[in-house]
Formats: structure tokens, C-alpha cells, sequence
């Protein structure tokens, strides 16, 4: 337990005993009553149960949006018109309770609340209203054929039923990014929150009717892994989409292969963050510990291994660290607070680990942040730790982190800096801080990434695409693009003669 009572902020979140999940149009519990306590990670403390989907549940689930897009109007007889307004109604009611939906999401990812609005519930709603923008923006194409006794045209059809499954840290961001593109284009979607946050969802799923969504089109299963097993097994699952770790997603994609189930994988990432001598350093310090230590480093997108050009590495080293250093870790609600706790113990314990392992591995411990009393012992809190000679093969090289742990190593030229940069598994994202034009863009070209930003980190607007490359994950998220990963295209040839 910690010295943190946010209580006051629990009541308000007027959570219930029993969280309900959405099946076919029913807040439920789940068919065997089986449950989980949902566990605030900044106290340790239950704040409510959910229900765990078994069998059953996905059956009845999968059923109720099959059933959904044979007999009900969302794709059969609705226009995209009609989809669009019910996405724009369920952004709407989202922005009505955006400070509740803040306040949950907090709670329940120990986020700072300030993130929770600005970044989560904010990303919630811009993505519903964008893609409600596109649904009728999509078309096919008229091909050309040789004779002029043939039409060939084609059109853009739904996957059909999505399974989206998802992690923890951002899930309200999560839903919107997950439920926009495959509603706009006709899809109905099963998502499944992680068993360490699922609230948010929860929430919004309490809001599907009010938006006119029809029956089985959005349901919220909750549970755990089994349960995302289930419905990727599925045979009634048309696509998985999936927001997680690489170990997971190994498994997932060896399920889906027993029927050949198309996969969307957002993946965990070892993003590489180049200054070189010319950047502008001050703008280079702020963004780039923000960019590790945010969400308390639990971000896929972290720029968690800093590569600096030698003759500026102690320059940045010490303002990152002193930055760092002054950066509050504590009570989630606290409006000062930048870092809140891990998301669980062994999560903690995970993170803790790598620390423990990075010098015996031959890393050098450059800051480790002092914990407040009251933080330190017995709870999730872990505040920033800086890793100095950092090289390829040592763990926190290699593995993903996901937690306040910076690894900085030095590179004396171009060249140095882009192997260095490219020599992981992940792919995901890069910074790249330099004023010189030609420099920023060769390094963008040679970086093997997804997603590069150039004299900033970490910026995500909804309307650009997002995913990785390498064992990142496969296909996009944001932008156009994401409404490609959920249609199918159908080619239709005429005989007019
Ligand atoms: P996990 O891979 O542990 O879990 C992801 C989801 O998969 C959860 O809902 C989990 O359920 C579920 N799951 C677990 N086992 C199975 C299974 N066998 N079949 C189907 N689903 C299953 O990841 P985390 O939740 O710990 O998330 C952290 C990871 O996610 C990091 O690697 C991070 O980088 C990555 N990530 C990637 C993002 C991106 O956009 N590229 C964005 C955010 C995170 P349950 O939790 O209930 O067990």
C-alpha cells in the first residue's frame, strides 16, 4: 500500500461491484460468473471486478455480430452516411464524459490524469471523429478494359468481424483506434481490453446503444489471455487485430494460421533516438526525456535507446538527468505528477530486473531518481533510471523495457549512428535531432522503421500512419491506412455483350 489515498477520485468514478461487459446489445456479466478484481496500480487496491469471458461468452459474442452483419442494417442497408453519424454520436457522447472517462482511465493505468485527457481520451475521440469523416470517402476503382463489351470495377468490402485485441497502457486511446477504422468501413468488432486495464473500455461500451450502434456491431469482452485465445481461434473471427508484445503475438499468430486468419500486429519496439553535434540540445533534452519517461517509459514508441554524437554526450547526458531528476513521481491525480506507478508488481519486478542486470553486463548506472517516502517500498512506483555505455548484445540493448530505463550510448559518425540505430529486432520508431537538412533526410531513408520524426519525439497525429517494421508488427494504424487493413477489395468483371 502506498502513502496515496485518492479516494475521493474513486467514488467519483462511480465504478460498481461489477463492471458489465457488452454482449449483443447486453451489459452482462459472464456466463459462468466467473470474475477478476480490477486492480488500481497505484495503491494496490481491488476498484472493482469484471467479468472473465469463457467459452461461451465468445461463442454467444461471435454469434450476436455475425448475426449482426447477415441480418442487421450496418452493413447490409445502412450507407456509409448512416455509420458515419453513429461514430460521430459515440465521439460526442465520448467528449460529453470525457473528464469521467479521464478519470477512470487514469485509476486504472495510474496514468497521470493530465495524460489521460490530453493523450488517451483525447486520441478517443479524434479518432472516432476522423474516421466517421472517411466512411463516406471510400470507393472503388473503374478499370479499363479492352473491349468495350466488358465493365470491371471494384468495390471495398468489410473483413467482416474483427477481433481487436489489446494492452494496457492507453486503452481508451486504444478503442478509438481500434473501432473507427473497422466501423467506418462496415466492420463489427469484439474488443478485448487487457485484464490490467480494462475500466475505460468498459465505459465506453456502456455508451454503444446511445450512438445508435446496432446490436452485436461493438461488444466489449473482458477477461484474460484465454479469452483473447478464444476468439482468435474463432472460426467465426474474420481478422485479428492485435496490440501487444512480441511474445504474445507469436502465439496469436500461430492460432490464427490453423484457419488462415488474417492478422494486424502492433508490436513493442527498442526505438532508437539519434542527436547529433548539430541539433538544437535544449529542445533535444526536453523531448527526449519525455519521450523515454513518459507513461513512465510504458510506451511501445519509447525512445528508449539514446545514440549521441560523442562530442556532445555529456552535454546531454547531464540535462537529460537533471531533467529527469526533477521530474514528480507519484499520486496519478496529483496534476504535478509526470510518472505514475508501473502498471503491476510483476510488471515492477520485470523492469526491475533489467536495471539489476545492466551493469553486471557492463552498463554504467548514471541516475537512478530517488523515490519519495511513502513511494519506494512495496509498490509499483519506479522512477527514471539512465543507463550510460550501452552496446549491442547487453539485455537492455536487445529486449524491450517497458518501463523509466534510458540506455545512452555514444557514435562517432553517420554511419555509426544508422547501424547502431538499425541493429535491433524492433522497428517501430526513430528520433532523429539535427539541423542539417540532407542529414535528417538520409537518416529517415536508411532508418528501419515505421515512423521517424525528425527535431521532435514522440508527436502522433491520428491522420498519419502508425506500425512497424521488422518484429514491430505488420499493416498500420492512423490515416488512410488503417481503413486498407479492414476492407477486403473485390474485383467485379461484366459481360455487357
Ligand atoms: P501482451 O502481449 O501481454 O497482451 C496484449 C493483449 O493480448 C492483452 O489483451 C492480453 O490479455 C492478450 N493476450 C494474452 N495472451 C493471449 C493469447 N494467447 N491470445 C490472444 N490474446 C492474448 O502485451 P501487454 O498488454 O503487456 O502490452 C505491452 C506490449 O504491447 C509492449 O510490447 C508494447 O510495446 C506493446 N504495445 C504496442 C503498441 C503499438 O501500437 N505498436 C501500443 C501499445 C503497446 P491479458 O492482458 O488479459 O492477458
Amino acid at each position: 500500500m502506498t502513502a496515496i489515498d485518492h479516494q475521493s477520485a474513486i467514488e467519483k468514478a462511480q465504478l460498481s461491484e461489477l463492471q458489465p461487459m457488452l454482449v449483443g446489445g447486453q451489459l452482462k456479466a459472464a456466463d459462468g460468473g466467473d470474475t477478476l478484481p480490477a486492480l488500481n496500480p497505484t495503491t494496490g487496491s481491488a476498484l472493482t471486478t469484471f467479468p472473465v469471458a469463457r467459452k461461451p461468452d465468445v461463442d454467444e459474442a461471435v454469434a450476436a455480430a455475425r448475426k449482426a452483419l447477415a441480418e442487421g442494417p450496418w452493413w447490409k442497408d445502412w450507407g456509409p452516411h448512416k455509420r458515419a453519424k453513429c461514430l460521430r454520436k459515440l465521439a460526442e457522447l465520448c467528449r460529453d464524459r470525457s473528464r469521467e472517462l479521464s478519470r477512470i482511465e487514469s485509476l486504472d493505468v495510474g496514468m497521470p490524469r493530465g495524460f489521460a485527457t490530453k493523450f488517451s481520451v483525447a486520441a478517443l475521440v479524434r479518432n472516432l471523429e476522423y474516421y466517421a469523416s472517411w466512411a463516406d470517402k471510400l470507393y472503388g476503382s473503374t478499370i479499363p478494359q479492352t473491349s468495350t463489351n466488358s465493365l470491371d470495377y471494384t468495390r471495398l468490402e468489410p473483413y467482416g468481424v474483427i477481433a481487436s485485441i489489446i494492452s494496457w497502457n492507453t486503452p481508451l486511446l486504444f478503442v478509438g483506434s481500434k473501432l473507427g477504422p473497422a466501423l467506418a468501413t462496415g466492420n463489427a468488432v469484439i474488443l478485448k481490453p487487457s485484464e490490467l486495464a480494462c475500466l475505460g473500455p468498459l465505459r465506453v461500451a456502456e455508451l454503444v446503444q446511445e450512438a445508435g450502434i446496432p446490436d452485436g456491431i461493438v461488444q466489449v469482452l473482458t477477461g484474460d489471455g484465454e479469452t483473447g485465445r478464444l476468439l482468435v481461434e474463432h472460426e467465426g473471427v474474420d481478422k485479428v487485430s492485435f496490440t501487444g508484445g512480441r511474445e504474445t503475438a507469436r502465439k496469436v499468430q500461430v492460432a490464427a494460421a490453423k484457419c488462415l486468419k488474417p492478422v494486424l500486429f502492433e508490436l513493442g519496439g527498442k526505438s532508437p533516438n539519434i542527436v547529433f553535434d548539430d541539433a538544437d540540445l535544449g529542445r533535444a533534452t526536453m523531448m527526449s526525456t519525455l519521450g523515454i519517461f513518459g507513461l513512465t517509459g510504458q510506451a511501445c514508441a519509447a525512445g528508449s535507446r539514446l545514440l549521441v554524437h560523442r562530442s556532445v554526450h555529456d552535454q546531454l547526458l547531464g540535462g537529460i538527468a537533471a531533467f529527469a531528476q526533477g521530474l514528480q513521481v507519484g499520486d496519478p491525480m496529483d496534476p504535478a505528477t509526470m510518472l505514475g506507478p508501473l502498471i503491476s508488481g510483476q510488471h515492477k519486478d520485470r523492469v526491475q530486473s533489467f536495471i539489476d542486470n545492466g551493469e553486471p553486463q557492463g552498463a554504467s548506472l548514471h541516475l537512478k531518481a530517488e523515490l519519495r517516502d511513502g513511494l519506494a517500498d512495496g509498490t509499483n512506483f519506479l522512477g527514471p533510471h539512465i543507463f550510460t555505455g550501452v552496446a549491442p548484445g547487453m539485455t537492455l540493448w536487445d529486449d524491450e523495457v517497458f518501463g523509466p530505463v534510458l540506455s545512452v550510448t555514444p557514435f562517432d559518425s553517420d554511419e555509426e549512428a544508422l547501424r547502431l540505430a538499425n541493429q535491433t529486432q524492433y522497428g517501430l520508431a526513430a528520433g532523429v535531432w539535427t539541423e542539417k537538412l540532407s542529414r535528417a533526410h538520409k537518416m529517415a531513408a536508411g532508418l528501419e522503421a515505421g515512423v521517424v520524426w525528425i527535431n521532435n519525439y514522440g508527436t502522433l497525429p491520428n491522420n498519419v500512419p502508425f506500425g512497424g517494421f521488422k518484429q514491430s508488427g505488420w499493416g498500420k494504424e492512423g490515416g488512410r491506412d488503417a481503413l486498407m487493413e479492414y476492407t477486403r477489395v473485390k474485383n467485379v468483371l461484366v459481360d455487357l455483350s
